[in-house]
């Protein structure tokens, strides 16, 4: 593999066997970085993605663990130490639906939600900090969602989780950006992934037609946002939440 523009970097990407995370995986590992990558049902999945990557000539690694328990947050920050001698880079994408309207939802989708998308953040977060506040230099990427900032039915909460993750990413960028430690967020619209694939089809028409981009985006079009908030291109930028999504929310 060529020097790219992560060349000696470690990655770690929460979910990131399959969907964007897969992408993202892919890209950071294309662009130089090893990669350890998390995963929680997908094994084969991310065995073969670390295949792959060590084919191309990269370094990565597989970790299983669910990331809304504290054990995986540790886990995985050990791995990565215990493998790659630090971490520079820690993708949050990890996440989760269980969509129904408020009246109908039952606590443990609001539970698994909010513990996947949300709770997971924090702790993967809260686990990395304690090196990157060391060695004074870190980035964080958090992928939130459009729905976090539109809100939509039948998603309170997806919508709850993913705008919690915007909040969460100003406050922590407030936090650390002394340490040189930036940390921003993705929010992608409808994105072509097993999560979408599974809407029902009127829904996926009536989403495209409030697209001015006329088209579903693809994982790559996301992985490539988060290339650059992870590269040395983005040093000027914290705390922000980049919408990746055909211009569907404009603000
Ligand atoms: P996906 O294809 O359904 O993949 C979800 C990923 O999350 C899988 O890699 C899965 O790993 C992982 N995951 C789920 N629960 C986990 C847990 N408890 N611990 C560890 N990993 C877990 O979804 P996607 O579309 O790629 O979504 C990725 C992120 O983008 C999510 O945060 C999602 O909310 C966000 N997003 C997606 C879209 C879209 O249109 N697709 C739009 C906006 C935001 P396993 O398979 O190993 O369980």
């Amino acid at each position: 593999m060529e020097k790219g523009i992560l060349h000696g970097q470690v990655a770690i990407v929460t979910g990131g066997a399959r969907g964007i995370g897969k992408s993202i995986s892919l890209t950071l590992a294309q662009a130089g970085a090893k990669v350890l990558v998390n995963y929680n049902h997908s094994d084969s999945k991310a065995q073969e993605l670390v295949n792959t990557i060590i084919g191309e000539g990269g370094e990565a690694v597989a970790v299983k663990g669910d990331v809304s328990s504290n054990s995986t947050a540790e886990e995985l920050i050990k791995q990565a130490l215990d493998n790659f001698g630090k971490v520079d880079i820690l993708i949050n994408n990890a996440g989760i639906t269980r969509d129904n309207l408020l009246i109908r939802m039952k606590e443990e989708d609001w539970d698994q939600v909010i513990n996947t998308n949300l709770k997971g953040m924090f702790l993967t977060t809260k686990a990395v900090l304690k090196p990157m506040l060391k060695q004074r230099s870190g980035r964080i990427i958090n992928i939130s969602s459009v729905i976090g900032l539109i809100g939509n039915p039948g998603q309170t909460n997806y919508g709850a989780a993913k705008a919690g993750v915007i909040g969460f990413t100003r406050s922590v960028a407030k936090e650390v950006a002394g340490r040189n430690i930036l940390v921003n967020a993705i929010a992608p619209g409808y994105i072509a992934t097993d999560m979408t694939n599974k809407l029902p089809e009127n829904l996926k028409k009536t989403i495209l037609s409030n697209i001015p981009l006329g088209r579903i985006g693809t994982a790559e079009e996301v992985a490539q946002v988060a290339l650059f908030l992870a590269s040395p291109a983005a040093s000027y930028i914290t705390g922000q939440t980049i919408v990746v999504d055909g211009g569907m929310v404009m603000q």
